[in-house]
């Protein structure tokens, strides 16, 4: 079983979840967190990243990682590996939902070594995890299944679910959103059988089937949502429903993993493109 390990984001817990497994870290999170993680894994060396997109609160301190420890591989999706060797796109899309609040957000990204990186395309078996490309909340998204204990590490894909709630909502930021691919990639996830589901937002969910079948509800309703009831209209809804399945502290943490001017955002460009197409 994985260490499930919470990086205490912006000194806030229940936000950002890294998972170690042998020595292989799924999603090291960002550099602004990067004390908290070495600190949590010991003396352990980490061999191998294995990245589900490149956001920068799932993958931003994988360069200074591949500073720190030599030999450490990097796993990606075909689409996202560029941008790991050049994160200058990244960073100008990623400065255009944050400004000024890049750095205490995010700390350092540095390249990645182009020769660390293994690009997948989905289909592959790697370090004992099966590997499927689940588009929808980004272009490259990936998830991993690991063989031997049957958990599904699964990104954004499954959406953002704080404990001890069951209330999920779907992460639909700029620029990449699509809900037709994002809803096939919920039946590969469903497809797997996965014991558990190990969300960077955050931890570990066990009750598989009800959590995909919520998180199939709320990207649905949010797409809804964002067509029909206009920026104010849609945050509106979201909040009065998570102030009303929550407590204030937990919407805190809901707000922090996922905005919801951005989620609305998200969605209003996917509609866009899709009226143009
Ligand atoms: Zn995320």
């Amino acid at each position: 079983m994985s260490r499930d390990i919470d990086v205490l984001h912006l000194g806030r817990d229940r936000v950002i979840c890294v998972y170690e497994l042998d020595g292989v870290i799924v999603d090291p999170g960002p550099a602004s967190c990067l004390d908290t993680l070495i600190d949590r894994l010991g003396r352990s060396e980490p061999r191998a990243l294995l990245l589900t997109h490149i956001h920068l609160d799932h993958a931003g301190a994988a360069g200074v990682l591949c500073r720190r420890y030599p030999k450490l591989q990097v796993y990606v999706h075909e689409n996202g590996a560029p941008h790991l060797v050049d994160p200058s796109k990244l960073l100008e899309s990623a400065g255009r939902l944050h400004g000024d609040d890049m750095w205490e957000l995010w700390g350092e990204v540095a390249p990645v070594p182009a020769e660390r990186i293994h690009a997948l395309a989905g289909g592959e078996t790697i370090e004992g995890f099966r590997v499927a490309y689940t588009p929808g909340h980004a272009s490259h998204h990936v998830c991993y299944l690991h063989e031997d204990s049957g958990d599904a590490y699964v990104g954004d894909t499954t959406g953002v679910r704080i404990p001890p709630y069951d209330h999920t909502i779907a992460p639909t930021p700029p620029p990449d959103i699509d809900v037709e691919a994002w809803l096939d990639s919920l039946h590969t996830v469903a497809s797997w059988n996965p014991q558990s589901l190990c969300l960077t937002h955050f931890g570990r969910v066990t009750d598989v089937a009800e959590h995909l079948h919520r998180m199939r509800c709320a990207l649905t309703d949010q797409a809804d949502s964002a067509r029909l009831d206009g920026e104010e209209g849609f945050i509106a809804k979201f909040e009065s429903r998570l102030g009303e399945a929550t407590d204030p502290a937990t919407v805190e943490v809901f707000e922090q993993a996922a905005p919801p001017d951005q989620l609305y955002q998200g969605l209003e460009r996917y509609w866009r493109k899709r009226a143009a197409a």
